[in-house]
């Protein structure tokens, strides 16, 4: 029971949204990883290659090529004669290995002429045949692509050149290498260990894997042209600089357009004739030279790079403002590309970016519309709540404005009878008469009170309107001060005027002076009894300013900012027996404020308020 009771606290303590969130994250990036991006993939990473600069090439390796130069000075293609002379004129230079990419069988020539290529190529450190088809020897078979006759002796390998065409990008691209099929080593490796012996195991070469019964590596590709290249009849002529050959890997190989089967299409460019077969055994073999193959960083690396990206972009969506969420999505995709560009050069490191890129986008586009319908239902709520309220304001003002109506007549009545009360022939005892005074200073307040709610309330439904006069401000401030006299002698407060002559002002009088009046009242009201009121007025900066400071109470700073708020009060104006509606401030600021002036108010507890009226000259 305990255990259950446990498990029901700890669930009802998790973040529920949050919770969601995850297990969102983990179901994309777990549907990404299974979903075949390879032709992406692929793309980004030869984009990856255009734009690193070119990797180094090895001064061991050389090409020879028969081209259309060649075949025009032959009056055809080469013959197994002038090749017979090519081995001669190689043979000089004691080459390290040479690899014919031509079958020596399909040259033109006699029997004699092959048994006489054959023992030429014998005389060489290392001369092969490379066998380029897909044909591979089976395990078991071993003579089978030997070349007939008297070629036999000559030593034929296979290396293959793989091509995207079933399988990986599907592009027809040729980007990796075979390095053994069925256990046994291929020519690339085969030939790199005789420069560097270390080669001839596929786990000392970086970047190797397994697919299907063969170890593979991904070519280190050069552009087209970066290798050097001799023409066929140059050497034959010797019209090259002598010792070129000195010591390289020789690969012989044809550049004539005849056939398709003479190029591959390179990361670096999709044409058919992109780059010749012969550069791209070369490229092959300078990448296993340079061991420079591109790896990729292990399968959970990137599954953990996708899974942390999905639950960002998640996150992002769903849980921050629109545009900083995009700004930070933005910065992420940013630093992924430029991640993968800096890993792939220098450090030859392929990070996966497809998925990445697709989580990023998927968690965006198809969390955006479900985020727009959670925040159209809250606005819509929220339209609903402000409708209501609306509505329940509308019915307190009219309800006040019924209610004071009402009130007012009971009220005239007990007055009256007050009056009556008051003019009795027989002589009240004095309690009776301090009670009758009591009764009408209460009634008083009261009727104050109705009066300023119905005031109010009319000019919330029907505002007020400006009856602008050419006024002397100082006028209406000896006119409040007038009537405000008894009510300052009542509390032997002073009243002090500072008026500075002014220029008439454009105004509506009655509100004005309904403002002073209100400003000059609340001080007398806020103010100890022998304190003063001062009154100014002056002219700074094309603004009239009346300023009415007090010694009074004064307003607590943490309420200054709602001074001005419908029925604001004080907490020490309710906690005193002193009484008001609230609406004076608020009224007042509102009918300034109609003659495009201002009302502010400066206030330290306890000490006294300074407010201020400017208006327009
Ligand atoms: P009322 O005076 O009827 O309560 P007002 O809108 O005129 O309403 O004033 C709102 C509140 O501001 C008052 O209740 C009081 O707390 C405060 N107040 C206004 N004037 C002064 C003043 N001169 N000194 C101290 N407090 C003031």
């Amino acid at each position: 029971m305990g255990a259950i009771a446990n498990y029901l606290q700890f669930l009802k303590k998790i973040d529920l949204l949050r919770t969601i969130r995850w297990i969102l994250a983990v179901g994309i990036s777990a549907v990404l990883l299974y979903l075949p991006l390879d032709y992406f993939e692929f793309y980004l990473y030869d984009l990856r290659v255009r734009l690193r600069p070119p990797p180094p090439i090895s001064q061991q390796i050389e090409t020879i090529i028969i081209n259309p130069v060649s075949v025009q000075a032959f009056k055809g293609e080469p013959t197994l004669k002038e090749h017979l002379q090519l081995l001669y004129q190689l043979q000089k230079e004691k080459p390290k290995v040479v690899v014919y990419l031509i079958n020596p069988n399909e040259i033109s020539g006699t029997i004699s002429e092959k048994a006489q290529f054959a023992a030429l190529a014998g005389t060489f450190s290392g001369f092969y045949f490379l066998n380029n088809t897909d044909d591979l020897l089976m395990k078991g078979e071993v003579e089978r692509l030997d070349l007939p006759g008297p070629l036999k002796s000559i030593k034929v390998l296979t290396g293959p050149i793989t091509v995207d065409s079933k399988v990986f990008a599907q592009d027809g691209v040729t980007r990796r290498m075979m390095l053994t099929y069925q256990g046994n080593i291929l020519f690339h490796p085969y030939i790199a260990s005789q420069l560097i012996p270390e080669r001839a195991q596929p786990k000392n070469i970086r970047g190797s894997f397994e697919f299907y019964d063969s170890e593979q590596a991904y070519i280190d590709m050069a552009p087209a042209k970066s290798f050097p290249k001799t023409n066929f009849v140059d050497v034959v002529r010797a019209n090259y600089p002598i010792q070129r050959f000195h010591d390289t890997v020789v690969f012989i190989g044809t550049d004539l357009g005849k056939s398709t089967k003479e190029y591959v299409k390179t990361p670096y460019s999709r044409s058919v004739t992109a780059m010749t077969v012969v550069e791209a055994h070369a490229n092959m073999l300078n990448t296993l030279i340079q061991n420079s193959s591109p790896r990729k960083p292990p399968f959970w690396v990137e599954a953990l790079l996708l899974f942390l990206l999905v639950v960002l972009s998640v996150e992002v969506v769903l849980a921050m403002k629109p545009i900083k969420g995009l700004l930070v999505i933005g910065l992420t995709f940013l630093l992924l590309v430029i991640i993968s560009f800096v890993a792939f050069w220098p450090f030859g490191l392929w990070i996966n970016m497809a998925h990445p890129i697709l989580g990023i986008f998927i968690s965006y586009y198809f969390l955006i519309p479900y985020r727009l319908i959670v925040e159209n239902r809250k606005s819509w709520e929220l339209f609903q709540k402000n409708k209501l309220l609306t509505q329940v304001e509308e019915l307190k003002t009219n309800f006040m404005g019924m209610m004071s109506h009402d009130l007012k007549t009971p009220l005239a009545r007990i007055q009256g009878m007050i009056e009556i009360a008051g003019r009795d022939k027989n002589p009240l005892s004095e309690d009776q008469k301090k009670a009758l005074k009591s009764i009408r200073q209460s009634t008083d307040d009261l009727l104050n009170l109705i009066s300023s709610i119905l005031n109010f309330s009319r000019l919330e439904s029907q505002g007020a309107h400006l009856n602008l006069k050419s006024k002397d401000i100082n006028l209406l401030v000896e006119e409040v001060i007038v009537k405000c006299t008894d009510l300052a002698a009542a509390k032997s407060i002073r009243l002090v005027k500072d008026l500075e002559p002014l220029f008439s002002v454009k105004l509506d009088p009655d509100l004005i002076r309904q403002v002073i009046f209100n400003l000059v009242e609340n001080a007398i009201k806020y103010s100890p009894d022998n304190s003063e009121v001062k009154i100014k007025s002056e002219e700074k900066e094309g603004m009239v300013r009346v300023i009415v400071v007090d010694q009074g109470m004064g307003i607590p700073a943490d309420e200054l900012s709602k001074l001005f708020m419908k029925f604001f009060r004080s907490r020490n104006a309710k906690n005193s027996n002193i009484k008001g509606s609230g609406l004076g401030l608020y009224l007042s600021r509102y009918f300034v404020e109609l003659h495009k002036g201002r009302l502010t108010a400066a206030s330290e507890e306890g000490k006294g308020s300074t407010f201020v009226i400017e208006l327009p000259t």
